[in-house]
């Protein structure tokens, strides 16, 4: 008998509609990830607010080399350097999920999160995904405790973006017994003091990268001097110099000529906790903010009391809420496909890695969307604060500062907007993975009624706009396809246009199912529900916005005359009015982030 097809499918979001049922949502975190969260959460707060706002801005990778130490080891002793990794190997082995509750939580680390967020995630999972046994055993339970530090090193002066076109080259020397590493590499995190690089170069001739676990111990490596950067500044930022160095033959990690893979995997998961992080950063960028709206006074009263001031708290507010509701729905998601992946024979690595690729798409959704609303949160603190923000003692130019790199690393925005398309692509032309011919033939049906199995009413209106956002994505992407063909990835601007109506589907249908979900929940805070309803039309709002503008120029940039018209007349019809009182949703939004003094949750 055939075995029931898979319904976790990455980019599936395009063509069918979810049932609530069947996500996860940040209400049903456990007390004991909520205990992980709380631990993390009191570490960040003791060791690094403790020293103070302005010690913590003014804290430098080179200056401040022990103290960066020692928070590490601090940190080490507490497990937090082993949240990845597996239990047999001396680490917490946490779930995909509640490590990204963990990645939320030490965002309140500032620049320090960056350091522990290296060694726990693209530090150290080329070995728990790629490692053989004896790697693992090796490397990992030192890692675990903090007495490894490990650094990903993978960029070079002459590839960043177009990664796979680093010079840095493995020569087997004539005993057969070591690889002699020569090249350069740069903006390696954790690179000023770790004992461990994962290493990307190609071997001899080869075209593609293989990847290396180089101990700083083998000889032949010259770190360079800090980076002076814009931000996180106490982060080690360095560059590598490898000369000649030897790294014996079983330390390649996974197979030859399959590292730019790794990479890209590796990177997946580093941009979906991108967004993690971005949640926890937005929480705090809304405590700060509204902390410091209801104290300071102007023209007799609180600014907070201020609409100008309302909007952006109740802004700031709504996006940490769309955020959180899309990052744990596709944590839970990757976990299920482990389990999945586990339940049909496949080897730990392979159900680790697998999983991670599958949401491809919804990873650089979210890298994209929670660095972006993070980056704008930030900026906005910095308003509200008005000169003290841009004061170093308030600590919100700091968050601005450190925010910044969010959109850089892990893939910088464009890329990840490209290849949430690109992998679309392959998955609906190549692979066949997405059955988008089937999607295809029901968009009308679509169009002429509100085709959703799940639609019973509760938030009809938005339900019926998501399920058009997808419609006006497809149809845009079929038409501009159809006419540009293999021309479409040159026309970068309209790629961009497309991947944004894609994300903010993605991102608007996340909150509608997280509220749909709490609504058949007779244990749900109703007051809080309430609350969360607005949070999920403003965005459906903005959403509508985004994609009315992306379609626009999309449009307007391929197709001219009758196919412009009639184009424009669909894609008006989908993206009809949606009738809700903006200035209304965000100032009771705001004033429950008021009245609680921060972020409501
Ligand atoms: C603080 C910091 C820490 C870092 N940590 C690490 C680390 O630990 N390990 C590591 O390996 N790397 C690390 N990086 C490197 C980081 O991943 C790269 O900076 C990033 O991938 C971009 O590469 P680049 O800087 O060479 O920019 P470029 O690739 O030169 O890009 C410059 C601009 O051109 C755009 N661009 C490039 N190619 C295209 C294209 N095909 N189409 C359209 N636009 C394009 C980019 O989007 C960007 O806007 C770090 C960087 C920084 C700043």
């Amino acid at each position: 008998m055939a075995a029931n097809p898979s319904k976790l499918i990455g980019g599936n979001f395009l063509f069918t509609e979810t049932n609530p049922k069947d996500v996860f949502i940040p209400e049903e975190f456990t007390e004991e990830q909520k205990m992980i969260w709380q631990t993390v959460n009191d570490f960040c707060v003791k060791e690094l607010h403790g020293l103070g706002i302005e010690r913590v801005a003014l804290m430098d990778a080179e200056k401040d080399r022990e103290l960066v130490l020692e928070l590490f080891r601090k940190a080490s002793e507490l497990g937090l350097c082993g949240v990845s990794i597996p239990e047999e190997y001396g680490g917490m082995g946490l779930d995909f999920n509640t490590g990204l509750l963990f990645t939320e939580a030490l965002s309140l680390g500032l620049a320090f999160a960056t350091t522990i967020g290296a060694q726990v995630s693209i530090g150290s999972l080329p070995i728990v995904f790629y490692g053989t046994h004896e790697q693992k055993e090796k490397y990992l339970p030192k890692i675990a405790t903090g007495e490894y530090a490990c650094s990903y090193a993978l960029t070079e002066p002459g590839a960043g973006s177009d990664a796979n076109s680093g010079k840095t080259k493995a020569v087997l020397n004539e005993e057969g017994t070591h690889y002699l590493l020569n090249g350069q590499k740069m903006w390696i995190t954790n690179g000023g003091f770790a004992d461990i690089f994962i290493v990307f170069a190609k071997i001899e001739d080869d075209e593609r990268l293989s990847a290396f676990i180089v101990e700083k111990e083998f000889g032949g490596i010259e770190i360079g001097k800090e980076e002076k950067k814009m931000g996180i500044k106490s982060s080690s930022t360095v560059q590598l110099f490898f000369n000649n160095c030897p790294v014996p033959k079983e330390n390649l990690l996974g197979e030859r000529g399959k590292g730019f893979n790794m990479a890209l995997n590796i990177l997946n998961n580093g941009r979906i906790k991108i967004c993690a992080g971005g949640v926890g950063g937005m929480k705090y960028g809304v405590a700060k903010s509204v902390e410091y709206a209801n104290q300071r006074f102007q023209f007799g009263k609180p600014i907070a009391d201020f609409g100008a001031i309302k909007y952006k708290l109740g802004q700031m507010a709504m996006l940490a809420f769309v955020n959180e509701s899309a990052v744990y729905r596709v944590g839970a998601d990757v976990d299920k496909k482990y389990n999945e992946l586990k339940a049909n024979g496949a080897s730990e690595n392979d159900a680790k890695i697998n999983s991670m690729r599958e949401y491809a798409i919804e990873c650089a959704i979210l890298k994209v969307q929670g660095s972006e609303a993070m980056c704008w949160t930030a900026d906005e603190a910095i308003q509200v604060h008005g000169g003290m923000g841009y004061s170093m003692e308030t600590g919100v130019e700091m968050a601005y500062r450190d925010a910044r790199i969010t959109k850089i690393y892990e893939g910088t925005n464009e890329i990840n907007r490209m290849l949430s398309l690109a992998e679309f692509y392959k998955r609906a032309f190549q692979t066949k993975e997405l059955k988008i011919n089937d999607a295809m033939k029901t968009i009308p049906l679509g169009i002429a009624q509100n085709f959703n199995p799940f639609n019973n009413g509760f938030l009809a209106d938005e339900t019926e706009i998501v399920s058009n956002l997808k419609s006006v994505f497809m149809i845009i992407t079929g038409a501009a396809g159809r006419k540009l063909k293999t021309k479409l990835v040159d026309e970068q601007e309209i790629v961009m246009n497309l991947a944004d109506i894609m994300a903010v589907a993605f991102m608007a249908e996340s909150a509608i199912l997280r509220v749909k979900k709490l609504k058949d929940d007779p244990n749900a805070d109703k007051d809080a529900l309430k609350l969360k309803i607005k949070m999920t039309q403003l965005y459906v709002y903005e959403a509508l916005d985004i994609a009315r503008k992306a379609a626009d120029n999309a449009i307007d940039s391929y197709s001219k005359g009758v196919e412009k018209f009639t184009m424009k007349r669909v894609v008006g019809s989908l993206l009809k009015n949606y009738d809700i009182n903006p200035k209304d949703m965000r100032r009771a939004i705001a004033d429950a982030v008021i009245a609680a003094n921060k972020y409501p949750w």
